[in-house]
């Protein structure tokens, strides 16, 4: 092949190539008129969620993670042991198991469960550790507070402060 048919043919590979991205770039743009198109003419499939007019009812996916809570039953009760392997598995000190001697038995029990949400990376490892499904990633999102020490949590108290 002479060095004029190479650049003639080189020439034909360029121009086909460019046709080629004006009709890609012309397809993807009829793709994205097509679906703008379709969820305008049908405003019951808009899934934008109106918050927060929409607050009482929001419900956040099942996999999202809030901070970590406990839950406790009617008694007041929860499935929390103390056995530590939450506080071991959390990279960043997050928790502290507080352990004290029961006076009926006289073993060490739980005392307190200090969650300090300020330096929760929401990493879910205390969960997966937990061998009681004593704690879980809770649900709720809006956690703004002024103070860090509002920030910090007793979980094994109801209330979820000492
Ligand atoms: S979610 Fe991660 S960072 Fe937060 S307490 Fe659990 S292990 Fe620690
Ligand atoms: S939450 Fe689970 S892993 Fe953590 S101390 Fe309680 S029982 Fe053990």
């Amino acid at each position: 092949m002479t060095a004029k048919q190479r650049s003639i043919e080189e020439s034909r590979k360029d121009f086909d190539s460019y046709f080629k991205r004006v009709f890609n770039g012309f397809l993807s743009l009829v793709k994205g008129m097509w679906l703008t198109i379709n969820i305008f003419s049908s405003p019951s499939r808009v899934i934008t969620s109106e918050y927060p007019e929409n607050r009482d009812t929001l419900k956040m996916h099942d996999r999202f993670r809030g901070q970590v809570i406990m839950p406790h039953n009617e008694e007041g009760d929860h499935n929390c042991t103390g056995c530590t392997l939450c506080e071991k598995a959390c990279p960043n000190g997050t928790i502290s198991i507080l352990q004290t001697i029961s006076p009926k038995s006289g073993k060490k029990v739980l005392g307190k469960f200090i969650y300090r949400f300020s330096q929760c990376t929401l990493c879910n490892l205390c969960i997966e550790a937990c061998p009681f499904d004593a704690i879980f990633m809770g649900q709720e999102f809006e956690e703004a507070k002024t103070s860090r020490d509002d920030l910090v949590f007793v979980l094994n108290k109801r209330e979820g402060k000492s």
